[in-house]
């Protein structure tokens, strides 16, 4: 027999989320697909704050997420109660995969990918903050990717209004690896500290490698707040400089010396990636200067600019430049 909530009815296991379970169903009346995060009833409680405090994180999640309607935020549609308790959330169905499910078959990601990630990620973050929303826990988990190669924030469960009293609650939320300095140290948050933790998502996907990564909980911990992790091109010499500088100014311990906002994090972004395009496009064209037999061509900046790093480029001596960059440009032109 199928399984209800109210007028949804299941058609598959999507997954295991923190407060339940996810399925994929289907509104039987409009036909609309949702994913549907249920509440697991069997959730043990230590005690009647705990549960009121559950019940009370997910009520918050509804009414965020009822308030935001953008294209790089996931969409709540309805939610479902058992008297006054939450006991569904009907979102938006993300037919593609999370970020982190990306990440395990593919690290580092392509350059060209990885930006348009963290392009929409940042364009997400932007609405959320000027909702005067603080995500609280962005990480790879929390990222869905539509088959279109689109991103989309999901799961504003820790999140919290940037006025509310819970705000200064001084306890540990988000997820260690990506969290923010100032979230360690159960500090007041404020909306750099979603960029902090976006920062880390960057590195990640630049990289393949988690900025902070320890064997230990307290190792990571530690690495957060006082660690500054090898620049970007240091791991991944095909990265752009100016995006490592990008992404080493998200991740400034200090939120004073990060991005004031996410949208100032964007334009900046948005502007290197410009720089990096039309920069490809003039050292594809020095490149045809080069077959020409121009040895003065500057091919550092091909090099420096090239998606897909090769190990020819540190072998090849200064007279076979130009016929080894034509092979290493050719799929460039393509
Ligand atoms: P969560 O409770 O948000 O951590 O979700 C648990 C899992 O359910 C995720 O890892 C996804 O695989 C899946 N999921 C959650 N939200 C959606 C969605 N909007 N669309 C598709 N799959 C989702």
């Amino acid at each position: 027999m199928t399984e209800h909530y109210g007028d949804y009815e299941v058609e598959s296991f999507l997954g295991k989320g923190s407060i339940g379970k996810v399925f994929l169903a289907r509104h039987r009346r409009i036909g609309r697909r949702v994913a549907l995060k249920t509440v697991h009833l069997e959730t043990k409680f230590e005690d009647e704050e705990d549960r009121t405090e559950f019940y009370k994180r997910l009520q918050r999640e509804a009414e965020l997420c009822g308030s935001m309607q953008h294209p790089n935020v996931v969409t709540l549609y309805e939610v479902g109660y058992d008297g006054d308790l939450v006991s569904f959330l009907a979102t938006e169905y993300v037919d593609g995969e999370t970020l982190l499910a990306r990440l395990r078959r593919t690290r580092p990601l392509p350059l060209d990918e990885a930006i348009g990630i963290a392009t929409d990620l940042l364009r997400g973050l932007a609405y959320a903050h000027s909702k005067g929303i603080i995500h609280r826990d962005i990480k790879p988990a929390n990222i869905l990717l539509t088959s279109d190669g689109r991103a989309k924030i999901a799961d504003f469960g820790v999140a919290r209004p940037l006025n509310s009293s819970l705000t200064a609650t001084r306890s540990l939320v988000g997820t260690p690896n990506y969290m923010s300095p100032e979230q360690v140290k159960t500090t007041p948050v404020s909306p750099r500290s979603d960029l902090f933790s976006a920062g880390a998502v960057m590195y990640e996907m630049l990289t393949g490698v988690k900025p902070f990564a320890a064997p230990e909980l307290s190792g990571i911990l530690y690495n957060v707040v006082n660690l500054v992790p090898p620049r970007v091109t240091e791991t991944n010499p095909s990265v752009p400089d100016a995006i490592a500088r990008v992404v080493a100014k998200l991740l400034a311990k200090d939120a004073n010396q990060r991005y004031a906002t996410a949208d100032e994090a964007l334009s900046e972004l948005e502007l290197v990636d410009h720089a990096r395009a039309a920069a490809l496009e003039s050292g594809e064209l020095g490149l045809l200067t080069v077959d020409h037999g121009d040895d003065t061509t500057p091919l550092s900046t091909i090099v420096d600019y090239d998606p897909t790093p090769s190990p020819l480029r540190r072998e090849v001596e200064p007279p076979t430049f130009s016929s080894v960059a034509v092979v290493l440009v050719a799929p460039l032109l393509a």
